[in-house]
C-alpha cells in the first residue's frame, strides 16, 4: 500500500479523500489554490501546498504546478478526484513518466472511454447496444442529413469528447440539423478543444441509469449495482439514488453484466461508470463511460457497504480485489441531494458569497460530505457545489421522509442554495411514485 499520496483537487472530495487515506494510514498531501487558502480541510491533511492563483488554468488545472508539488513531497501517487484533470489523459501520463502513480486507470483505457465515439465502438465489440447512431463522427452535410431521415427524429448531436452537458443539441427537422451540428462543433471545440460529434437517435423521455464498477489489474471486476440519475436539470444530476426504484432482477442483472462487458473489453482498471439511457420498454443504452470516481459515488458505499475510495487506493497499489461479486448485496435505499449555491428563483444563476449562519443536519441515516462551515466564503471561481446530503434508509419511502426532515434542518445563509428546489422535487407525487425521467424537472419546474 502506499504511504502517501497527493490529491490534485479541493473542496468536498479532497476531504473525502484524505479521510480515506488516514483510515488506510496514508499520508495525504493536499494541494490549494490562492482562494482555498483558508480551507479547514486543508489542516486535516498532512502537508498542504499552494500551487497559484484561484483560476483553475493556473492552480487546479496547472499540470507543471502539481507535478511539482508532488516531486517537492516525494508522494508515491496521485488522486484526481473528479472533474479538473480526473480524466486528462496528458496529466495521467506525465504522472506515469515522473514515475508518480495515477489512481485511475491505465492511459490508453482512459483514452479510448474518454472518446465517446470510441466507447461506442468498444460497447458494441461487447456486444451492449448503443443509442442508435453514426457509426463514427459526423459532418454538416448529405450523410447526416441521410442518418437523420434514417433514424427519424428527433435526433441528439453530441460532442465526441463530452462532458457536463456541453456540446449538445436536440434537433427535431431537416431545417435545423445543419445550425445544430456546426453550433455543437463551435461548442465542443471551445470547451474541449475538440470540435468532433456524432448523432444518436433522441430517446424520448428515458431514465439516466448508471453501473459503478471497480476492476482491479489482474482482470478480475465486479459491479456494485445502479444509480438512477433522472433528476437533471440541463443535463446536470441534481438527485440520485440508489438502486433504481423501477428496475427489476433480470434487467438489473443484464445491465451490470453488461457494463462490466466494457470494462472488461477496454481493458480498465480502478474506478469507473458506465452510464445508460432506459427507455420506457426498459431497453437501456449505453450512451458513456466515466473513468473516474463520481459526484455521487456515496449512494452507491450507503447501500454496499463499500468505501469506494479505499478500494481506488488499494487497487492503484497493485493490490488484488478481494471482493467477489457475492459479497456485494444491495441493502435497503440511498438517496443524494446536491447542495449548489445557485438562486432557485433566479434561474438557478450561482450565487457566491460569505456563509455567516451554518447548521448541517445530522441524525439517523444522514451524512453530510461537504468542505464548508461557518465564516467560508463559496468562491464564484469554482463549481457551485457546495454539499451533499446522503440518506440511508430501508425503504424509499422512509429515504424520502429522511431526506426531507435532513434539508429543512439544514441552515446556510444568507447565500441561496437549491434545498428549495432539492424539497419540491422530494415532494412531488411523480418523484415519490419514481414516474420520472431526464424530462422531469423541465416539464415540471
Ligand atoms: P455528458 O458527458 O455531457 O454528461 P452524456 O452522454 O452523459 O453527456 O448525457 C448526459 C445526459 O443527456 C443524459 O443523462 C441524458 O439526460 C441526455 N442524453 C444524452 N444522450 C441522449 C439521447 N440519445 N437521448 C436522450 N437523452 C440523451
Amino acid at each position: 500500500m502506499f504511504s502517501k499520496i497527493l490529491i490534485a483537487n479541493r473542496g468536498e472530495i479532497a476531504l473525502r479523500i484524505i479521510r480515506a487515506c488516514h483510515e488506510l494510514n496514508i499520508e495525504a498531501v493536499a494541494v490549494y489554490s490562492e482562494a482555498d487558502k483558508e480551507a479547514p480541510y486543508l489542516q486535516l491533511a498532512d502537508e498542504a501546498i499552494c500551487i497559484g492563483p484561484a483560476d483553475c488554468s493556473k492552480s487546479y488545472l496547472n499540470i507543471a504546478s502539481i507535478i511539482s508539488a508532488a516531486e517537492i513531497t516525494d508522494v508515491e501517487a496521485i488522486h484526481p478526484g473528479y472533474g479538473f484533470l480526473a480524466e486528462n489523459t496528458e496529466f495521467a501520463q506525465i504522472c506515469g513518466e515522473c514515475g508518480i502513480t495515477f489512481i485511475g486507470p491505465p492511459v490508453e483505457a482512459m483514452k479510448n472511454l474518454g472518446d465517446k465515439v470510441m466507447a461506442r465502438k468498444i460497447a458494441k465489440q461487447a456486444k451492449v447496444r448503443c443509442v442508435p447512431g453514426s457509426v463514427g463522427t459526423i459532418e454538416d452535410g448529405p450523410e447526416a442529413l441521410k442518418l437523420a431521415n434514417d433514424m427519424g427524429y428527433p435526433v441528439i448531436i453530441k460532442a465526441s469528447a463530452g462532458g457536463g452537458g456541453r456540446g449538445m443539441r436536440i434537433v427535431h427537422n431537416d431545417i435545423s440539423l445543419r445550425s445544430a451540428i456546426n453550433s455543437a462543433r463551435a461548442e465542443a471545440e471551445v470547451a474541449f478543444g475538440n470540435g468532433d460529434v456524432y448523432m444518436e437517435k433522441f430517446i424520448v423521455e428515458p431514465r439516466h441509469v448508471e453501473v459503478q464498477v471497480m476492476a482491479d489489474s489482474k482482470g478480475h471486476a465486479v459491479h456494485f449495482y445502479e444509480r438512477d440519475c433522472s433528476i437533471q436539470r440541463r443535463h446536470q444530476k441534481m438527485v440520485e439514488e440508489s438502486p433504481c426504484p423501477i428496475l427489476d432482477k433480470k434487467t438489473r442483472e443484464e445491465l451490470c453484466g453488461s457494463a462490466l462487458r466494457i470494462i472488461k473489453e477496454s481493458k480498465y482498471v480502478n474506478a469507473a461508470t458506465v452510464e445508460f439511457l432506459l427507455d420506457k420498454d426498459k431497453n437501456f443504452y449505453f450512451i458513456e463511460a466515466n473513468a473516474r470516481i463520481q459526484v455521487e459515488h456515496p449512494v452507491t458505499e450507503m447501500v454496499t457497504g463499500h468505501d469506494l475510495i479505499k478500494l481506488q487506493l488499494q487497487i492503484a497499489s497493485g493490490m488484488p480485489l478481494t471482493l467477489t461479486q457475492k459479497n456485494i448485496k444491495l441493502n435497503g435505499v440511498a438517496i443524494e441531494c446536491r447542495v449548489n449555491a445557485e438562486d432557485p428563483d433566479n434561474n438557478f444563476s450561482p450565487c457566491p458569497g460569505r456563509i455567516t449562519r451554518y447548521i448541517p443536519p445530522g441524525g439517523f441515516g444522514v451524512r453530510v460530505d461537504t468542505h464548508v462551515h461557518q465564516g467560508w466564503n463559496v468562491s464564484p471561481t469554482y463549481d457551485s457545489m457546495i454539499a451533499k446530503v446522503i440518506v440511508h434508509q430501508k425503504t424509499r419511502t422512509e429515504a424520502i421522509t429522511t431526506m426531507k426532515r435532513a434539508l429543512g434542518e439544514f441552515i446556510i445563509e444568507p447565500i441561496k442554495t437549491t434545498i428549495p428546489a432539492c424539497l419540491e422535487i422530494l415532494s412531488h407525487n411523480l418523484f415519490v411514485k419514481s414516474e420520472v425521467d431526464t424530462g422531469f424537472i423541465e416539464r415540471n419546474f
